[in-house]
């Protein structure tokens, strides 16, 4: 899976080269195997997530569940509550606390980039991280799985040419920097029209001032979070009327609750095929999981824990 979306894990798998992007050599990647060998036969290996607030997270139960699932013994995933004001000696005091890796999300996620000695080139275009890998030698490096996730649970481009990305956040530059690497002729929307333009700017795509027609739709926006807005009220803060939906063969959201969010409700009797947060939340854990095990991720196991909540 790691290899089809261009990135590594930490076992050395796809090293094919004698130091591949992440700058570790085969020795080296060799000595974290071993390590992980070592760790799985019972030495206690912490993972978590770093967000503020983030008590909300379906992180640990997904990745507990698939630890659990694959036997991965004295390994354990939990959530670890940090504003950005103590951040930096956080991840700095991980390594020794036990931490082989942390997932990082908001508010997070730039700040991440710049406090780890090395970065993937994907985290680095994105200009965020959603994921540390803390090594032996106490060095840490910064990876971008939102990306690649998204992408993996999203049609391919033979399924279309135009996407339509709303929002100019973290999240909506992974997706826009995504879709583009892969093909898509990528235009964004956002709420704040000059934050749409440096983006587009930056990322080679373009800015539009109203949502237009596309193959694919992906929500990017923290619209529907809440939970509570009606359905209108929703589509109305990204700008579209339920109508207007038929103009999508495939619609995303990145945001999950409880529920189906009100854009994914209305796309769906519009007769639009939906990909929801769950999904996309599971699938860049599954990369973030084989980046920090070199194990093949069960993806069933992982998306019952995150649809259930269970911890
Ligand atoms: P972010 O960097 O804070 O960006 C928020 C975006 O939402 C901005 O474009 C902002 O527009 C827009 N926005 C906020 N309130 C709005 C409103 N009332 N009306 C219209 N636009 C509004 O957040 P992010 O990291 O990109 O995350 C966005 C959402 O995606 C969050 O809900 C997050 O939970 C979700 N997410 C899910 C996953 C997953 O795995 N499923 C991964 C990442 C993020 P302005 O620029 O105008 O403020």
């Amino acid at each position: 899976m790691l290899r089809e979306l261009g990135l590594r894990s930490t076992s050395g798998e796809m090293s094919l080269s004698g130091r591949g992007e992440s700058g570790l050599s085969g020795r080296e990647d060799e000595q974290l195997m071993r390590e992980g060998a070592a760790v799985r036969r019972g030495r206690g290996v912490r993972l978590g997530v770093l967000g503020w607030p983030v008590a909300h997270s379906r992180s640990p139960a997904m990745h507990n569940a698939a630890l659990q699932a694959l036997r991965v013994e004295g390994w354990r995933y939990q959530l670890l509550p940090v504003p950005g004001s103590l951040l930096e000696q956080t991840v700095a005091a991980l390594p020794g606390a036990g931490f082989l890796g942390a997932n990082v999300t908001i508010p997070h996620k730039q700040a991440a980039l710049a406090l780890a000695d090395e970065a993937s080139e994907t985290a680095r275009e994105i200009g965020a991280a959603n994921t540390l890998i803390f090594r032996s030698d106490g060095t840490s490096r910064a990876e971008n799985t939102d990306a690649p996730g998204l992408l993996a649970c999203l049609p391919g481009r033979e399924s279309g040419e135009s996407a339509l990305v709303l929002g100019a956040g973290g999240s909506g530059r992974a997706a826009a920097w995504a879709l583009s690497r892969a093909g898509w002729r990528v235009m964004v929307w956002n709420r704040t029209e000059s934050r749409a333009r440096q983006m587009a700017q930056q990322l080679g795509v373009r800015a539009v001032r109203t949502p237009v027609a596309a193959d694919l739709l992906v929500n990017c926006t923290s619209v529907g979070l809440a939970g509570d807005e009606t359905e209108d009220a929703a589509l109305n803060q990204i700008a579209l009327s339920a109508d207007q939906l038929r103009r999508y063969r495939y619609v995303a959201d990145l945001v999950y609750s409880t529920q189906q969010t009100p854009l994914l409700a209305a796309a769906a009797r519009q007769g639009a095929a939906t990909i929801d947060g769950v999904e996309i939340l599971v699938r860049q854990g599954a990369l973030s999981f084989e980046l920090w095990t070199g194990l093949a991720p069960p993806l069933d196991v992982m998306r019952a824990a995150a649809r259930t909540g269970w911890r």
